[in-house]
């Protein structure tokens, strides 16, 4: 079955008690044993399992082709559970254009674990060999990046480090399972944000985590998961299926969108950068058409002046909403450095998360914005 065809059904195939052809949401946080104090589901204590969001997680792992999957309650919880699974004195190599959070939780938090990181252009494959043959064991990739939008090579990338035995994780928020395959390229584990284009509607905090069938720290997990327990709520997972049944079609509006911005902003006197991987200008276009099915619905531009010309140009739009985040139905502007700590965003750039609007609506709004 193709990935369309599932995500309309949420991989659900009707209540068998019921007959309900949308499922049911299991708000239960305990079950009841049997008689001989036996489970007979396998249901005990939702911090452990749920089967609202077991039901999330098959679905996440077969969109992925995984081996498996861990909802957690938002997509740093994810990312800081597999953080969780390096012993203390780890090393991990990140590339120089990231999310600003996992920069952050690595920089506050994962420190004191002894938890050393290296930063490295991402897409100068030298560059990381040469890092990879000081001791690594987790190479953290973000393509495209936030918000730069920098294309790394996924498989070149994974083969390196595998041939140094380091772990590869994907953050794969910006391109969904639908856009990009990280798990068949080499990755041994892909991370979400439900939060984003998978919720789609800017209403659900949620994390992911897919794993590879040779994901070292499976167990780990788990145990980080259901220990921990920041876990993703019954609702949030319901939530989350219900917007995926309409991912393929959001994300090919969004992609058509992000496309016709770039082209025009690319065109535009007012405009001295345009960041989107499907310009054919774009340094890592080639790869991007290899490695993604779509370019994404991201996109990120400088205007000619400074951050002051920056926000201004921001105030001015009616339609897009002056809005951190991405993914959902609504497009959203945002001047970027103002936003992250420590920004290394330049001051003039602009970052915009494409929505389901009329293109001809999004493209008046914006140029009108521009002058
Ligand atoms: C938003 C985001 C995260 C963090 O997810 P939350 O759900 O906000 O915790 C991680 N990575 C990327 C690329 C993101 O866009």
């Amino acid at each position: 079955m193709k990935a369309e065809t599932l995500l309309a059904h949420a991989g659900y195939d009707s209540d068998e008690s019921t007959g309900s052809v949308i499922p049911p949401i299991h708000l239960s946080t305990t079950f009841q044993r049997d008689t001989a104090g036996e489970y007979a589901h396998g249901f005990v204590y939702s911090r452990a399992a749920n089967p609202t969001r077991r039901q999330f997680e098959a679905l996440m792992t077969q969109l992925e082709g995984g081996a498996g999957a861990l909802a957690f309650s938002s997509g740093m919880a994810a990312c800081s559970g597999i953080f969780s699974c390096l012993e203390p004195g780890s090393r991990v190599l990140i590339p120089e254009d990231l999310y600003y959070g996992v920069r952050k939780v690595l920089t506050d938090v994962f420190s004191r674990w002894d938890v050393e990181f290296a930063t490295v252009d991402m897409t100068d494959l030298a560059a990381v060999e040469m890092e990879l043959g000081a001791r690594c064991d987790l190479v953290w990739i973000e393509t495209p990046s936030n918000p730069m939008l920098d294309i790394v090579d996924i498989s070149a990338v994974a083969d390196l480090a595998r041939r140094t035995g380091s772990t590869v994780v994907v953050d794969g928020t910006w391109t969904t399972p639908l856009l990009q395959r990280p798990l068949e390229m080499g990755a041994h584990a892909v991370v979400h944000s439900v939060t984003k284009y998978l919720s789609g509607h800017s209403d659900v905090l949620g994390g992911v985590v897919v794993t590879a069938s040779d994901f070292p720290w499976g167990d780990r997990l788990e145990s980080v998961h259901a220990s921990y327990g920041a876990v993703l709520d019954p609702f949030s997972c319901w939530l989350a299926m219900r917007g995926l049944r309409t991912l393929a079609v959001r994300l090919a509006s969004q992609c058509h969108n992000a496309f016709a911005l770039a082209t025009h902003l690319a065109a535009h006197q007012n405009v001295v950068a345009v960041y989107y991987p499907g310009l054919a200008f774009h340094p890592g276009h080639d790869v991007a058409t290899r490695q993604m099915s779509a370019f994404g619905g991201m996109l990120s531009f400088e205007v000619d002046g400074d951050e002051h010309r920056a926000r201004d140009v921001v105030n001015r739009c009616r339609v897009f909403k002056r809005a951190t985040s991405l993914g959902g139905t609504e497009s959203l502007i945002e001047h970027r450095a103002s936003i992250e700590e420590n920004s290394t965003a330049p001051g003039a750039l602009i970052r915009v998360s494409a929505g389901i609007e009329h293109t001809d609506d999004l493209l008046h709004d914006l140029l009108h914005a521009l002058g």
